[in-house]
């Protein structure tokens, strides 16, 4: 009997919708003929934007340069860059973005590549090579990895949990990714264990991702890797870090640290998929899978799209909007945002495009508190949400902040089952962001050495 590891405390089980995606294979969208790309496509510092106007760009050309704890990032498609624009990233807020209109050939698109030889290359150089294609974490908070890699080994980590338990409601990307793309993620996962200088790799693997299950097991047992697959719970919010690492260590991540602390590095499923074509074939980020799903989408699926795509061609490519009154969100109903400007483009933290019907968004007036308890029994960081809440309505920051505030994932569980429809997460996030936690100083010596 397999054993399934699910978190204590809180979580909830919303309606995900997820076999209506999960079972088709991922596809390829349409080249679109113009690209919008942002310079700022992850948490951190925008890049300086290297073409004008008239430019001819490459596939895969850098167009961004990004400080040393940024994210680069390259033209998607080639062509001539046609305008610079003012844009705003769901995720990421409001930066410059290139239009490029597609001309010329693809040097990378439908080539057979020929994979290098990465455990012969000095580890410092296979960091470079992630910073410099661009790769951030692609699941979670979207970090440049070579970054997060820099402070995982300065804190000296010695597991890599792969995540895999995607617990979002109707996202199945990574699911997918697993089924169809096993051997590239289990590579990603083996280098960016090699660069931590470990070997202990446990793949966190959703109980409800069976196919994935099997896939992955195969892959290993035909590496004779000493890797492990670990059947995860399938409660939301599982995927997020402090839930996954207590169903895979057994412990909490204390008050105020991160996964660090318990001396884990957490890859998530897309991002070993991105690492690994990265330092095998060179690839820059400038695509990825997203989840097209909702009822209000004709034709469901996982889509592989050129970054820059807009929304309009990606919900076009999967048959066009089939409901009236629908919401568009970026990412998962939960902790998604919601997207009015269809010419909004996909970029590197684009999760899923949700097209979502009147029944799906649960509309209904907001209401005064009823203390039925909800929020508090659904929180899995153990916090009391309404409390939070009516402190901060008070300007009791540094109470909230005492409580607890800055615990909170913004999981969304608490605003999800409030009967009162009150704002609980999206009012404890806002407060939050006034007052961010130090990610940490530049690492002086990041510690890759030469040694391969
Ligand atoms: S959003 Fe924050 S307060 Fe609300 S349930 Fe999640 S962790 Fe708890
Ligand atoms: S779930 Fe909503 S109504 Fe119930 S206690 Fe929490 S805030 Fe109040």
């Amino acid at each position: 009997m397999t054993i399934v590891r699910s978190f204590p405390k809180g979580g909830i089980h919303p309606h995900d919708d997820k076999d209506r995606t999960r079972d088709g294979a991922i596809w390829n969208s349409a080249i679109p003929p113009i690209c919008i790309v942002p310079l700022r496509q992850h948490l951190g510092p925008g890049c300086e934007r290297l073409v004008e106007p008239g430019s001819r760009v490459t596939e895969g050309m850098l167009i961004g340069r990004a400080p040393s704890d940024g994210a680069h990032v390259h033209a998607p498609v080639p062509g001539i860059v046609r305008r610079i624009r003012t844009i705003t990233v769901p995720e990421c807020g409001e930066c410059e973005a290139v239009v490029i209109e597609l001309s010329g050939a693809f040097s990378k698109l439908g080539k057979d590549l020929e994979a290098r030889d990465w455990r012969s290359m000095p580890r410092k150089d296979v960091v470079t090579l992630l910073r410099d294609l661009g790769v951030v974490e692609l699941s979670g908070n979207p970090h440049p990895l070579h970054r997060s890699l820099q402070f995982a080994r300065r804190a000296g980590v010695s597991r890599v949990v792969v995540n895999g338990a995607e617990s979002g409601p109707y996202l199945s990307s990574e699911d997918r990714l697993l089924q169809e793309h096993c051997a590239e993620l289990v590579t990603g996962a083996e280098i960016v264990a090699h660069l931590l200088h470990t070997d202990d790799v446990v793949f966190a693997i959703g109980a409800d991702k069976k196919a994935a299950v099997r896939s992955l097991r195969r892959e290993l047992s035909k590496r004779e890797s000493l890797a492990r697959v670990l059947e995860v719970g399938t409660k939301y919010p599982q995927s997020a870090v402090p839930q996954l690492l207590r169903s895979v260590q057994r412990k909490e991540i204390p008050y105020g640290k991160d996964e660090r602390e318990l001396s884990c590095f957490v890859l998530g499923a897309a991002t070993a998929y991105a690492t690994a074509e990265a330092v095998l074939f060179g690839k820059p980020c400038v695509e990825r899978v997203v989840t097209v799903a909702g009822g209000g989408i004709a034709r469901p699926g996982n889509v592989k799209v050129r970054l820059g795509t807009t929304f309009r061609e990606v919900i076009d490519e999967c048959g066009g909007i089939v409901a009236p009154s629908v919401r568009i969100v970026s990412g998962d109903p939960l902790t998604g945002f919601e997207v009015t400007d269809l010419e909004t483009p996909v970029t590197k933290t684009t999760r899923g495009i949700l097209v979502l019907t009147r029944s799906e968004i649960r509309a209904a007036e907001r209401r005064s508190c009823i203390s039925c308890g909800r929020c508090v029994r659904a929180c899995p960081m153990g916090l009391e949400p309404q409390r939070l809440y009516k402190l901060i309505e008070h300007a009791q920051q540094s109470k909230a902040e005492a409580e607890g505030l800055n615990a909170c994932t913004e999981c969304g569980c608490c605003s999800h089952v409030c009967p009162s429809r009150i704002p609980l997460m999206q009012s404890i996030a806002e407060a939050k962001s006034e007052h961010l936690l130090d990610y940490g100083a530049e690492p002086q010596n990041p510690q890759f050495g030469n040694q391969a």
